[in-house]
């Protein structure tokens, strides 16, 4: 056996229904309404039988960090389900943000001004005026993609202001090795002094603390499909 996912058909339709259910039992305890939380399925690098599962539960919210991978994958399945969501959670290049723009209706990862610049020219390229999410980098940690907290307040008005972006939201990927709770306060309040309605956090190990501090995204991959095959 290799670490690759083997979940069947009916383990993904159980891991749903308890990710779901946990996500029910978080917002109620937090006196959240459950709807405002949207459960986007993570499905890098797992096999597209377990993309069907989930498609066929019903599920219409994914989350992919490649641009090649999901080209890969979705443009025939997008042609299946016309009202898939398919997001880009994932550090973008600049040399792929032309195909990024086809492919996925929101982009969760903008996160520097040549991207930003990139992006709306693509956008307007293609007539395509997606939702995007600026990423934050709230651990300021090196070898992660996010604009710093500081820098955050000039970058989403830069985003709006001069280029026009439709900013919807804020997502931040905390460091592993520390409490995510401080991190998702502190992506909260960057996202109320702004006027941002939209928080993307939280993934399998923390999606319930993110619920709490007011997620309206979680982005689970692991705990619905099983383990990833390797990069
Ligand atoms: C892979 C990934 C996830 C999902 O992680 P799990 O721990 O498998 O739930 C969430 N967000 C981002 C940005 C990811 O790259």
């Amino acid at each position: 056996m290799t670490a690759e996912s083997d979940a069947s058909a009916s383990d993904i339709a159980a891991n749903f229904e308890e990710i779901e259910g946990r996500i029910r039992e978080a917002a109620e305890k937090w006196e959240r309404n459950a709807a405002d939380v949207n459960l986007i399925a993570v499905s890098k690098r797992q096999p597209v039988t377990a993309v069907e599962a989930a498609l066929s539960g019903g599920h219409r919210l994914f989350g992919e960090n490649r641009v090649q991978e999901a080209q890969e994958k979705w443009p025939d399945l997008k042609a299946r389900y016309p009202d898939i969501e398919l997001h880009l959670i994932g550090p973008l290049q600049t040399n792929k943000a032309k195909d990024a723009v086809v492919l996925f209706d929101v982009i969760e990862t903008v996160d520097r001004p040549k991207l930003a610049h990139v992006l709306a020219k693509e956008m307007k390229a293609a007539g395509r005026d997606l939702p995007v999410y600026i990423q934050v980098n709230t651990g300021k940690e090196e070898q992660k993609a996010g604009v710093f907290p500081e820098d955050a307040d000039r970058f989403i008005k830069e985003c709006r202001d001069d280029l026009a972006l439709n900013v919807i939201g804020l997502m931040c990927i905390p460091p592993v090795e520390e409490q995510p709770a401080p991190h998702f306060a502190l992506l909260g309040k960057i996202a109320a002094r702004n006027g941002l309605s939209r928080l993307s956090m939280g993934m399998s190990a923390d999606f319930e603390t993110a619920v709490q501090f007011g997620a309206t995204s979680v982005r689970v991959g692991t705990a619905l499909f099983g383990a990833r095959s390797a990069p």
